[in-house]
């Protein structure tokens, strides 16, 4: 059965690469001192494959492929159903709830089965045999339990330019060279999510594209190790506290996500990896389509929500306050709010649709709307989990001064709450809580919320698009008896 152990992933993966972290640059990540940042996030990954060997939770981690017919981890899994698609949502609230971050295998998933149904459509019109190409890449991957990074975001440039208006033409990933064996890229990603961690990305267009801007329509898979990338990595609050001797200031200590800068400067894609070249058509049901799977993903922020509210919960009890009305009534708010994200997931899936490429793809409305609360909600949940909290969590002394013979048992002695409470249980929960909502897993569960899939303004306009609003004021004429007629 094609599922790694978490010891074959974190062995899979020490393949040395061009990274660049602090100024200095790294091949063998996971000999340097630096591997204690890297290590949380690889830890998440791993908690993906642990989950999926665990007989209780077989249902939601694994799936039977219908390219090979073996059970496969759903991370690689081409929607089948529903029932698949719930599942997803499924899964992604359960791995939250385990690692309260990003586990960052949700993009290359997601860009899998956009990249189904989109390469169908464009053998359907042009005749080529994408689809059959992009089948036999994703076998290998199922085979393999490989763990895809999805890369979209160019670095842009100006935003008020096209890409081939662009003084830098590098500001959009695109085609510089070609030969019969394949194609050259040039250009960067950036926020991409997990890419250290990964065995291969799969790159798609950023925006849709127009007549002229060919070289920029194009999507493929390519090996993370591959010549002529090179990762920086991604710098988060406090993310240097991982270096410091002791825990007890990280927050969470065992888990984190991972966003690093990618540059591909000239890298070779064999033609068996290509998945788009130049098709323009397409681009834009591609980008919609990977956006709608990704705003659906955006489930895992239920789960890390239900930690927080946990933590939350547990700052109130450490104070002897559990009981208060007030107390009680701000964790219902920030219940009530976590279940409204997560209806929201499972309406988009539960509404889903059957392509006829065969695969089943999420209902765009609701999915965009879904990933519209999420830009907004993480952020009165974490507002309410740090007023249960109080102020504590931004002004306690460090672990070093708590560790220190001299000082330390009087800190411990005016950090004392209730008579059973551990004051470094206290403390680790406090800084726990300040990890979420300010330090670096507030990355995962604030900036992401807001940027990740797109930034809000990005799900507005496909809001808008899908709001049949003209539907609506004909509903409103036939109950008042007005003529529906064009104004
Ligand atoms: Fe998955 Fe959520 Fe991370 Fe996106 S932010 S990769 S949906 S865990
Ligand atoms: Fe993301």
């Amino acid at each position: 059965m094609p599922l790694k152990t978490p010891e074959e992933y974190l062995e899979s993966i020490k393949r040395e690469i061009n990274l660049f972290m602090f100024g200095e640059k790294i091949s063998k990540f996971w000999e340097h001192p630096f591997y204690k940042i890297i290590e949380p996030s690889i830890n998440t990954v791993k908690m993906i494959y642990e989950c999926a060997q665990r007989e209780e939770y077989k249902n939601i981690m694994t799936a039977k492929s219908h390219l090979t017919g073996e059970i496969v981890n759903r991370f690689t899994h081409i929607h089948q159903s529903i029932d698949d698609l719930l599942l997803k949502v499924e899964m992604q609230r359960l791995l939250g709830q385990k690692t309260a971050c990003c586990f960052q295998r949700c993009v290359g998933f997601d860009a899998a089965n956009a990249l189904y149904s989109v390469t169908w459509e464009m053998d359907e019109k042009f005749g080529s045999s994408y689809h059959d190409t992009f089948k036999e890449y994703w076998k290998d991957v199922q085979r393999n339990d490989l763990f895809i990074a999805g890369s979209m975001t160019d670095s842009k440039g100006d935003r008020s330019k096209r890409p081939i208006n662009q003084t830098d033409p590098d500001a959009f990933l695109h085609i510089v060279d070609e030969n019969n064996k394949g194609i050259f890229v040039k250009g960067a990603k950036v926020h991409q999510t997990g890419f250290l961690n990964s065995h291969q990305a799969i790159v798609m267009p950023t925006l849709a594209l127009r007549d002229g801007e060919e070289d920029y329509a194009v999507s493929f898979g390519i090996d993370t190790t591959a010549k002529g990338i090179t990762m920086i990595y991604g710098r988060q609050t406090s993310d240097t506290r991982k270096l410091e001797e002791g825990k007890l200031d990280v927050g969470n200590f065992k888990y984190g996500g991972q966003e690093i800068f990618v540059i591909f400067d000239n890298v070779f894609i064999p033609n068996k990896q290509i998945f788009m070249k130049r098709e323009i058509e397409f681009t834009g049901a591609l980008v919609n389509r990977f956006a709608g799977y990704h705003r659906q993903s955006y489930a895992c922020k239920t789960g890390v929500g239900d930690v927080l509210i946990g933590a939350a919960a547990l700052a109130a009890k450490y104070n002897g306050v559990e009981k208060a009305s007030h107390i009680r009534d701000k964790l219902v708010e920030m219940v009530q709010l976590n279940e409204t994200l997560w209806s929201c997931a499972l309406a988009c899936s539960a509404k889903g649709f059957k392509r006829e490429a065969g695969n089943y793809e999420m209902d765009m409305l609701l999915a965009n709307v879904n990933k519209q609360n999420v830009t907004r909600f993480p952020y009165e949940i974490g507002r309410l989990a740090e007023d249960l909290a109080g102020g504590i969590i931004c002004t306690m002394p460090s672990q070093q001064d708590l560790d220190n013979t001299e000082i330390g048992p009087i800190i411990k002695k005016y950090l004392s709450t209730c008579d059973d409470v551990p004051v470094n249980d206290r403390y680790k929960l406090l800084r726990f809580i300040e990890n979420l909502s300010m330090g670096v897993a507030s990355l995962s569960y604030k900036t992401e919320s807001l940027h990740g899939a797109g930034s809000p303004q990005a799900q507005r306009i496909m809001i808008s698009r899908q709001a049949k609003i003209d539907d609506k004021i004909d509903l409103a004429k036939a109950i008042l008896d007005i003529p529906v007629q064009e104004l």
